[in-house]
Protein backbone atom coordinates (compact mmCIF):
# COMPACT_ATOMS: atom_id res chain seq x y z
CA UNK A 1 0.00 0.00 0.00
CA UNK A 2 1.16 3.81 -0.85
CA UNK A 3 2.12 5.57 2.10
CA UNK A 4 0.71 8.97 2.25
CA UNK A 5 1.93 11.46 4.34
CA UNK A 6 -0.89 13.43 6.34
CA UNK A 7 -1.92 16.78 5.13
CA UNK A 8 -3.67 19.03 7.39
CA UNK A 9 -4.54 22.20 6.21
CA UNK A 10 -6.31 25.54 7.85
CA UNK A 11 -8.14 27.75 6.01
CA UNK A 12 -8.92 30.94 7.60
CA UNK A 13 -11.54 32.19 5.41
CA UNK A 14 -12.84 35.91 6.25
CA UNK A 15 -11.21 35.88 9.78
CA UNK A 16 -8.58 37.76 11.13
CA UNK A 17 -6.41 41.35 10.63
CA UNK A 18 -3.14 41.25 10.11
CA UNK A 19 -2.03 41.72 13.89
CA UNK A 20 -4.14 38.84 14.80
CA UNK A 21 -3.16 36.47 11.66
CA UNK A 22 0.34 37.10 12.23
CA UNK A 23 -0.13 36.07 16.25
CA UNK A 24 -1.72 32.86 15.38
CA UNK A 25 0.88 32.02 12.70
CA UNK A 26 3.52 32.54 15.42
CA UNK A 27 1.98 30.38 17.74
CA UNK A 28 1.72 27.63 14.84
CA UNK A 29 5.53 28.05 13.80
CA UNK A 30 6.95 27.85 17.53
CA UNK A 31 4.78 24.85 17.69
CA UNK A 32 4.98 23.17 14.77
CA UNK A 33 8.94 23.45 14.33
CA UNK A 34 9.23 19.35 13.96
CA UNK A 35 5.97 17.99 12.70
CA UNK A 36 5.94 15.34 10.48
CA UNK A 37 3.25 16.37 9.05
CA UNK A 38 2.76 18.53 5.61
CA UNK A 39 0.85 21.43 7.38
CA UNK A 40 -0.54 24.85 5.22
CA UNK A 41 -2.78 27.81 6.22
CA UNK A 42 -4.49 30.07 4.36
CA UNK A 43 -5.38 33.25 5.67
CA UNK A 44 -7.50 35.96 4.00
CA UNK A 45 -5.61 38.39 0.78
CA UNK A 46 -4.71 40.98 2.80
CA UNK A 47 -2.63 38.83 5.65
CA UNK A 48 -0.80 36.20 3.55
CA UNK A 49 2.32 39.24 3.47
CA UNK A 50 2.51 39.46 6.88
CA UNK A 51 1.97 35.70 7.63
CA UNK A 52 4.38 35.12 5.16
CA UNK A 53 6.95 36.59 7.38
CA UNK A 54 6.54 34.75 10.24
CA UNK A 55 6.39 31.53 8.10
CA UNK A 56 9.93 32.07 6.65
CA UNK A 57 12.10 29.38 7.15
CA UNK A 58 9.12 27.19 8.81
CA UNK A 59 8.24 24.33 7.11
CA UNK A 60 4.66 25.35 7.61
CA UNK A 61 3.17 26.38 3.49
CA UNK A 62 1.31 29.22 2.96
CA UNK A 63 -1.65 29.06 1.18
CA UNK A 64 -4.26 31.57 -0.70
CA UNK A 65 -8.25 30.20 -0.62
CA UNK A 66 -8.81 31.75 -3.88
CA UNK A 67 -7.49 33.06 -6.92
CA UNK A 68 -8.20 34.44 -10.55
CA UNK A 69 -8.55 32.08 -14.02
CA UNK A 70 -6.80 34.61 -16.26
CA UNK A 71 -3.27 36.24 -15.13
CA UNK A 72 -3.89 39.69 -15.66
CA UNK A 73 -5.89 41.96 -16.73
CA UNK A 74 -9.12 44.36 -16.05
CA UNK A 75 -10.36 41.87 -13.07
CA UNK A 76 -11.74 44.82 -10.85
CA UNK A 77 -11.39 43.06 -7.55
CA UNK A 78 -9.37 40.11 -8.41
CA UNK A 79 -6.30 38.51 -7.16
CA UNK A 80 -4.12 36.70 -9.83
CA UNK A 81 -1.85 33.92 -9.41
CA UNK A 82 1.22 36.02 -10.32
CA UNK A 83 0.76 38.18 -7.44
CA UNK A 84 0.82 34.86 -5.09
CA UNK A 85 3.58 33.48 -6.26
CA UNK A 86 4.93 36.72 -5.65
CA UNK A 87 4.11 36.32 -2.17
CA UNK A 88 5.49 32.60 -2.03
CA UNK A 89 1.92 31.46 -1.95
CA UNK A 90 2.32 27.59 -3.24
CA UNK A 91 -0.49 26.54 -2.37
CA UNK A 92 -4.73 27.83 -3.45
CA UNK A 93 -7.91 26.28 -2.49
CA UNK A 94 -9.91 26.16 -5.21
CA UNK A 95 -13.74 25.50 -5.78
CA UNK A 96 -14.76 25.82 -1.85
CA UNK A 97 -18.37 25.01 -1.38
CA UNK A 98 -19.08 28.74 -0.24
CA UNK A 99 -17.92 29.96 -3.71
CA UNK A 100 -19.56 27.51 -5.77
CA UNK A 101 -22.86 28.44 -3.70
CA UNK A 102 -21.89 32.22 -2.77
CA UNK A 103 -20.64 33.38 -5.76
CA UNK A 104 -21.83 31.11 -8.26
CA UNK A 105 -18.75 29.50 -9.55
CA UNK A 106 -19.37 26.87 -12.05
CA UNK A 107 -17.07 23.94 -12.36
CA UNK A 108 -15.89 25.15 -15.49
CA UNK A 109 -14.97 28.05 -14.45
CA UNK A 110 -12.82 26.27 -11.48
CA UNK A 111 -11.35 24.16 -13.82
CA UNK A 112 -9.69 27.09 -15.39
CA UNK A 113 -8.93 28.28 -12.06
CA UNK A 114 -6.91 24.11 -11.58
CA UNK A 115 -5.41 24.38 -14.59
CA UNK A 116 -3.82 27.87 -14.62
CA UNK A 117 -2.37 27.47 -10.99
CA UNK A 118 -1.17 23.62 -12.16
CA UNK A 119 0.27 26.02 -15.39
CA UNK A 120 2.22 28.19 -12.80
CA UNK A 121 3.84 25.86 -10.73
CA UNK A 122 1.44 26.01 -7.63
CA UNK A 123 -0.20 23.23 -5.50
CA UNK A 124 -3.92 23.08 -5.98
CA UNK A 125 -6.22 21.71 -3.51
CA UNK A 126 -9.93 21.21 -5.44
CA UNK A 127 -12.54 21.30 -2.90
CA UNK A 128 -16.01 18.95 -3.81
CA UNK A 129 -19.12 18.10 -1.89
CA UNK A 130 -22.13 17.10 -1.68
CA UNK A 131 -25.43 19.97 -0.44
CA UNK A 132 -27.71 17.91 2.17
CA UNK A 133 -30.54 18.07 -0.73
CA UNK A 134 -27.88 16.25 -2.94
CA UNK A 135 -27.55 13.05 -0.51
CA UNK A 136 -30.77 13.05 0.51
CA UNK A 137 -31.99 12.38 -3.07
CA UNK A 138 -29.30 9.69 -2.98
CA UNK A 139 -26.90 11.63 -5.76
CA UNK A 140 -24.17 12.65 -3.59
CA UNK A 141 -21.40 9.81 -5.33
CA UNK A 142 -22.49 10.97 -8.80
CA UNK A 143 -22.38 15.15 -7.70
CA UNK A 144 -18.55 14.33 -6.46
CA UNK A 145 -17.90 12.08 -9.55
CA UNK A 146 -18.63 15.18 -11.80
CA UNK A 147 -17.26 17.48 -9.51
CA UNK A 148 -14.30 15.98 -9.31
CA UNK A 149 -13.98 15.02 -13.21
CA UNK A 150 -14.74 18.60 -14.19
CA UNK A 151 -12.58 20.05 -12.18
CA UNK A 152 -9.55 18.12 -13.02
CA UNK A 153 -10.48 18.10 -16.95
CA UNK A 154 -7.27 18.57 -18.80
CA UNK A 155 -4.85 18.12 -15.77
CA UNK A 156 -1.95 16.42 -17.03
CA UNK A 157 -1.08 13.58 -15.53
CA UNK A 158 2.05 14.80 -14.18
CA UNK A 159 0.67 17.81 -12.51
CA UNK A 160 -1.57 15.39 -10.59
CA UNK A 161 1.15 14.96 -7.92
CA UNK A 162 0.40 18.92 -7.20
CA UNK A 163 -3.23 18.35 -6.30
CA UNK A 164 -4.91 17.50 -3.44
CA UNK A 165 -8.75 16.49 -2.95
CA UNK A 166 -10.71 17.94 -0.03
CA UNK A 167 -13.94 16.36 0.11
CA UNK A 168 -15.97 18.47 2.11
CA UNK A 169 -19.99 17.85 2.35
CA UNK A 170 -21.70 20.81 2.69
CA UNK A 171 -23.78 19.57 5.39
CA UNK A 172 -21.14 19.28 7.18
CA UNK A 173 -19.11 22.71 7.12
CA UNK A 174 -19.60 25.20 9.89
CA UNK A 175 -22.48 23.12 11.46
CA UNK A 176 -21.17 21.06 13.97
CA UNK A 177 -22.06 18.29 12.22
CA UNK A 178 -19.26 15.85 10.80
CA UNK A 179 -19.67 13.09 8.51
CA UNK A 180 -19.47 9.56 9.99
CA UNK A 181 -15.90 8.53 9.61
CA UNK A 182 -17.18 5.47 7.68
CA UNK A 183 -19.36 7.43 5.44
CA UNK A 184 -16.58 9.94 4.64
CA UNK A 185 -14.27 6.97 3.65
CA UNK A 186 -16.42 5.66 1.32
CA UNK A 187 -16.89 8.58 -0.54
CA UNK A 188 -12.77 8.93 -0.68
CA UNK A 189 -12.68 5.80 -1.49
CA UNK A 190 -15.46 6.81 -4.50
CA UNK A 191 -12.99 9.78 -5.65
CA UNK A 192 -9.76 7.58 -5.46
CA UNK A 193 -11.70 5.39 -7.91
CA UNK A 194 -12.78 8.13 -9.89
CA UNK A 195 -8.85 10.03 -9.81
CA UNK A 196 -8.23 6.01 -11.07
CA UNK A 197 -10.30 6.00 -14.11
CA UNK A 198 -9.31 9.17 -15.45
CA UNK A 199 -4.96 8.79 -14.29
CA UNK A 200 -4.81 5.13 -13.57
CA UNK A 201 -4.32 3.49 -10.32
CA UNK A 202 -0.60 4.13 -9.26
CA UNK A 203 -1.60 8.07 -9.53
CA UNK A 204 -5.01 7.77 -7.64
CA UNK A 205 -3.19 5.30 -4.87
CA UNK A 206 -0.71 8.37 -4.24
CA UNK A 207 -3.83 11.67 -4.16
CA UNK A 208 -4.06 12.67 -1.24
CA UNK A 209 -7.80 13.14 -0.42
CA UNK A 210 -8.21 15.71 2.44
CA UNK A 211 -11.80 15.29 4.55
CA UNK A 212 -13.71 18.65 5.79
CA UNK A 213 -16.53 19.53 7.59
CA UNK A 214 -16.57 20.42 11.20
CA UNK A 215 -13.32 18.91 11.88
CA UNK A 216 -12.14 19.56 15.81
CA UNK A 217 -10.17 17.84 18.00
CA UNK A 218 -12.17 15.38 19.27
CA UNK A 219 -13.04 13.49 15.82
CA UNK A 220 -9.50 13.84 14.26
CA UNK A 221 -8.00 10.76 15.24
CA UNK A 222 -11.10 8.63 14.11
CA UNK A 223 -10.83 10.32 10.53
CA UNK A 224 -7.31 9.75 10.00
CA UNK A 225 -7.67 6.22 11.16
CA UNK A 226 -9.77 5.74 8.34
CA UNK A 227 -8.12 4.04 4.67
CA UNK A 228 -8.82 6.58 2.58
CA UNK A 229 -8.54 9.62 4.97
CA UNK A 230 -5.12 11.47 4.11
CA UNK A 231 -5.92 14.41 5.83
CA UNK A 232 -8.37 17.22 6.42
CA UNK A 233 -8.92 21.13 5.36
CA UNK A 234 -9.86 22.88 8.50
CA UNK A 235 -12.01 25.96 9.13
CA UNK A 236 -13.67 26.80 12.31
CA UNK A 237 -11.08 25.04 14.14
CA UNK A 238 -8.21 26.58 12.40
CA UNK A 239 -8.81 29.46 14.00
CA UNK A 240 -7.01 29.42 17.45
CA UNK A 241 -3.25 27.62 17.94
CA UNK A 242 -5.35 25.53 21.09
CA UNK A 243 -8.12 23.92 18.77
CA UNK A 244 -5.65 23.52 15.44
CA UNK A 245 -2.57 21.89 17.16
CA UNK A 246 -4.11 19.06 18.66
CA UNK A 247 -5.70 18.57 14.77
CA UNK A 248 -1.95 19.15 13.23
CA UNK A 249 -0.66 16.19 16.13
CA UNK A 250 -3.25 13.83 16.08
CA UNK A 251 -1.42 11.14 16.45
P1 LIG B 1 -15.32 24.01 9.11
O1 LIG B 1 -14.96 24.46 7.59
O2 LIG B 1 -14.14 23.25 9.61
O3 LIG B 1 -15.53 25.32 9.84
O4 LIG B 1 -16.54 23.18 9.02
C1 LIG B 1 -14.27 23.61 6.73
C2 LIG B 1 -14.08 24.27 5.40
O5 LIG B 1 -15.01 24.92 4.91
O6 LIG B 1 -12.99 24.19 4.77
Amino acid sequence: MTERRPFIAGNWKMHKTTGEARALAEALVENLKDCPHKVMVAPPFTALSAVREVLKGSPILLGAQNMCSVREGAHTGEISVLMLKDLDVSVVILGHSERRLIYGETDRLINEKVRLALEEGMEVILCVGETLEQREAGKAEQVVEEQVKRGLDGVAPEDLSRVTIAYEPVWAIGTGRTARPEDADAMHRHIRRTVASLHGTDAAEALIIQYGGSVKPSNIKALMAMENIDGALVGGASLSAENFLPIVNFH
